[in-house]
This record gives structure tokens, sequence and C-alpha cells, in this order.
């Protein structure tokens, strides 16, 4: 018997590369991604993965398939336009650390992994990614019983809830602390965004502080809120393992919000 991977409800499944090409070709909100960082300081490195998880990707790249790659010279998220067109990517994302210069960070081969000590690194946006193999599963057990069965990508519906219910309660519980905060839906899970000017300047210390506080009460990987993980997902992105598209959710509608909601289904799927 052929050993299942993935389990997804809903009818969530991978995208083909042709819908990947529609989706980056004509269906993303470049402008509405472009904006997602209007208040953000200096510049951004993209990421992209092409078949890491899903195992689909251009056969021509099978030897990057698994990589991060990253996109140096994409100033806007526009300029990915191309690089999306060309390796047609199950996934998108950015590097949270905010850097005064980019072309800088590359002629001087920052090594992006240790540049909180060099004079380009401005500040990491703070992030809580919040995951449902973290969950303790009342019928699929927990992350350990899922990683055994090689189902550690795999989610049910109870999951998929009482992650939502965890983003809820995490976002109100940051907002006793920080003005400027966004959930954004990230295809499996939810991302809680502090875009408050004063949460880039936090130390890691205090980063891996916050991570251990909050993560013995919510399904964190505390790797992205310690700023050891910099890269998030891109919000209007693709999330090609279940063919949705990442979107923020306004806190009034995240209780009822669900991965069917129209905003969040592309039009590939609905023809
Ligand atoms: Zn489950």
């Amino acid at each position: 018997m052929p050993r299942i991977r993935y389990e997804l409800p809903g009818g969530l499944r991978p995208s083909r590369l042709t819908e990947r090409r529609v989706f980056y070709a004509r269906l993303m909100d470049y402008a509405a991604a472009e904006r997602w960082f209007s208040a953000f300081p200096g510049e951004r490195l993209f990421a992209l993965i092409l078949g890491r998880h899903s195992g689909v990707y251009p056969r021509r790249f099978r030897s990057l398939k698994n990589l991060s790659l990253l996109v140096e010279d994409a100033r806007a998220v526009r300029d990915l336009r191309p690089y999306l067109l060309k390796y047609l990517p199950e996934g998108v994302y950015y590097d949270r650390n905010a850097y005064a210069s980019v072309a800088e960070a590359r002629r001087t081969r920052l090594d992006y992994a240790h540049a909180w000590r060099s004079g380009l690194f401005l500040g990491q946006e703070l992030a809580f990614d919040l995951d449902p193999e973290n969950l303790d599963c009342p019928v699929h057990g927990d992350i350990v019983a899922k990683m055994r069965r090689h189902q550690g990508l795999s989610f049910c519906d109870w999951e998929f809830e009482e992650t939502r219910r965890q983003a809820a309660e995490l976002h109100d519980r940051l907002a006793a602390e920080w003005s400027r905060l966004a959930v954004v839906y990230s295809g499996r899970g939810f991302h809680v965004h502090v875009l408050d000017a004063d949460a880039y300047a936090l130390t890691k210390a205090e980063r891996t502080a916050l991570a251990r506080r909050y993560g013995r009460r919510f399904a964190l990987d505390e790797w992205v809120t310690s700023g050891e993980m910099r890269l998030i997902r891109l919000p209007f992105s693709l999330h090609g393992m279940v063919s949705r598209v990442v979107v923020p959710v306004p806190r009034g509608r995240l209780d009822t919000f669900r991965y069917d909601d129209a905003r969040t289904v592309p039009a590939f799927v609905r023809t």
C-alpha cells in the first residue's frame, strides 16, 4: 500500500505547475503585497522554495527544489514577478530582517544568518507562527506521533479551528503591549505580526524570552519568534501545498474565518 504522506481537510491539495503559472501571471495581487511593506523600515530580501514540501517543481530545477533561493535584487514585490514565472515556486517568503541596503549587504558578502552585529542591520520584524502540527489533536495525536507517520505537515479541521482560536487569543494578549498587529492566514495555520517600530528593536534575548513565554501556552514555532528562523510567508502569495492565498484576516473576521473563505481560494480552484 502506498504511504499517504499528507492528509489535508476540505479538498485542500497541492497546486500544479500550470496553476502556479496562472497565479503568478494573472491572479496574484502584487500591489496589495507591496502595501504590506509600506510601513517597514529599510530594504528586505525575498526567498523562494520550489518543491520541498509538495514534491512539485519544474524538472529543470530539480537540484534546487529543496533550497531557500534568495532573491537579492528585487526591491519591490513586483520585481519578483519574473522570478516567480521562471521558477514557479510552491512558496514565497521574505526575510524579516530590515537592511539599510541589500546591494551593500551583497557587495560586502554579509552573512544574513549573522546580520545582527552588522551596521547594515536595522532590526527585525517580530512575528509569531502558529502551526497546526504543534497541537495535541484528540484524533491524530501529538507532533511526535504525526512525525512518526510522516504526517508532520498534515492537519485536520479540529487542528485548524484550534490554531485559529489560539491566533485570536494570542492577538488579544499581544494587543495589551503592542498597537500594530496583523493576523495572517498562512495556508495551514496563522501568523501574528507585530509591526510597531519598537518591536523591530528588540534584542535576541528579549525575543527568546517572548518565544518561551508564549510558547508555553500556544502552538508556536519558537524559532520564528526568537529570530533564528527569519523567513516568513509573503502575504498575497500562493501556498502551493494547499492551493490557498496567504491573506491578512481582520481580527473582527477571524473567529469565523475558514480556509474556504472567498479571499483565500484562488480562481484556478473555483473554476
Ligand atoms: Zn487532527
